[in-house]
């Protein structure tokens, strides 16, 4: 019967059970790279200038105004304005015949500085902030935090503000109320328990000398214009992002997982980077896209919806063929994260078709929400193909659904892909506390999701 199960069962295994020692090592040098990577990029901006980095040292080069077709084994990327980057690697095969993209999105969820963010109250330095992306706002009290951005002065120049990150910098932190006073505040439900307006960071609160009002903000001004040479209203004209300041760590005893910020997307950002690098001459194209925005709905100049991804093409394409007609024969992976079966509340999954830790990167046919509205819905034979790619390549693999139906969703940059005619599926590596200011992953499922982005990227046909 045993018999008969293996050949007629889908039995997905713990990743453990089905690997060896020498790709134990190799997965565990691929995580070692991903979490510096990661410790890294706290931004979509430094996500960007970290892959930037990695992409020249591997012999890429910016891509000309004036640049032909892509050449065979030609390595170009463009960085659109800093904060999303778009690689390629020359193909055998035209650009008529399609290329091979995978898109993944560096923006993640945080605390963004109002632009006229600085106050003072009861002589305490605040500065106000909207929130950027889906989050649970209490968690984003009483955990150290950190200052990255820029501010653009009058003159043209940009001042680079990163605050926190150096071990002897100063932190920041939105403070929460003591429980003893706080049962007012338990009695709200957890999404009006903390309110966005209440999401101010603490930033000092000793006074500049002398006579008068405000002098906390004062002092504070002065010492960002010590150190940025920046005036209040240069905030105006400034984008400054609250993000955790934990460190990037191993987790479990066994080192088996890692905890880290802003792992959506970053995880799988890292993953096709790391796939594109390793690229000589494929056989279609390869394109890599680091986006931006797609926590906010991939809107805006460096969203995926934005037409710089075509621009983009069309220097690829450079008049050998139309734009249109090299997506409508591409293959794009959507290589983003989905949420992982968490035992300690099983009641939001269905546990036969939810991803599991250790047991490699996720296929997701579809995402979306109610009847899978806003959902991209891969086709059969697009799965299938997967399926088979991987399998050839000793990718593991789990086919998985995010959440149980009507539970609620979520969305990738996939439909925006698939509008351009471009047949695209999710894939992605499962996440724990998905949107928290500490998300997790297993290693094992990072290292099959970069192993599932180069066989995508290495695909014969
Ligand atoms: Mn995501
Ligand atoms: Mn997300």
């Amino acid at each position: 019967m045993d018999e008969m199960k293996e050949k007629l069962f889908y039995q997905p295994k713990n990743g453990y059970d089905v690997i060896d020692a020498a790709e134990r090592l190799a997965l565990e040098d691929y995580c070692r790279r991903y979490m510096a990577y990661l410790d890294a990029a706290r931004t979509e901006r430094e996500a960007v200038t970290e892959a930037v980095k990695l992409a020249e040292a591997a012999g890429f080069t910016p891509l000309g105004e004036t640049d032909g077709p892509i050449q065979p084994g030609q390595k170009v990327y463009w960085n659109n304005r800093g904060k999303s980057l778009l690689l390629a690697v020359g193909g055998k095969k035209p650009m008529r015949d399609g290329f091979v993209v995978e898109a993944a999105h560096v923006d993640a969820p945080r605390l963004d500085l109002k632009q006229l963010p600085l106050f003072e109250d009861s002589e305490l330095g605040y500065l106000r902030t909207h929130y950027y992306g889906g989050i649970k706002k209490y968690q984003w009290t009483a955990i150290p935090l950190e200052l990255h951005g820029v501010a653009a002065l009058k003159d043209g120049s940009v001042a680079e503000i990163v605050i926190g990150r150096d071990k002897d910098d100063p932190q920041f932190v939105v403070t929460d109320l003591l429980p003893h006073l706080a049962a007012d505040q338990m009695q709200k439900t957890m999404a009006k328990g903390v309110e966005g307006e209440k999401l101010c960071i603490l930033v000092g609160s000793v006074p500049y000398a002398g006579e008068g009002t405000d002098r906390v903000k004062l002092a504070v001004m002065s010492l960002l214009n010590d150190r940025y040479g920046i005036t209040e209203a240069d905030l105006i004209s400034a984008e400054l992002e609250a993000v955790p300041a934990f460190d990037v760590r191993e987790l479990g005893l066994d080192r088996s997982m890692i905890g880290g910020y802003g792992q959506d997307d970053r995880v799988c950002a890292f993953a096709e980077l790391a796939a594109i690098l390793d690229q000589d001459t494929p056989e279609r194209t390869a394109v890599c896209i680091l986006a931006d925005k797609e926590e906010i709905g991939s809107v805006g100049v460096s969203g995926m919806k934005s037409q710089a991804f075509e621009r983009f093409i069309e220097k690829l394409c450079g008049g050998q063929c139309g734009v249109q007609e090299s997506f409508s024969n591409s293959f794009c992976v959507s290589a983003d994260v989905t949420a992982a079966l968490d035992p300690m509340y099983p009641e939001v999954s269905e546990k036969q078709n939810a991803a599991r830790l250790n047991y490699g990167v996720g296929f997701c046919k579809f995402t979306g929400s109610r009847g899978k509205s806003g959902a991209s819905d891969a086709s059969a034979e697009l799965v299938g193909y997967l399926r088979r790619l991987c399998d050839d390549a000793g990718v593991v693999w789990q086919m998985c659904e995010l959440g149980k139906v009507d539970q609620g969703g979520g969305g990738t940059v996939a439909l925006y892909m698939a509008d351009r005619d471009i047949d695209t599926i999710d894939a992605g590596v499962p996440v724990l506390s998905m949107h928290a200011p500490f998300e997790t992953t297993a290693k094992f499922d990072c290292y099959m999701t970069y192993k599932c982005m180069k066989a995508a990227y290495e695909a014969k046909d």
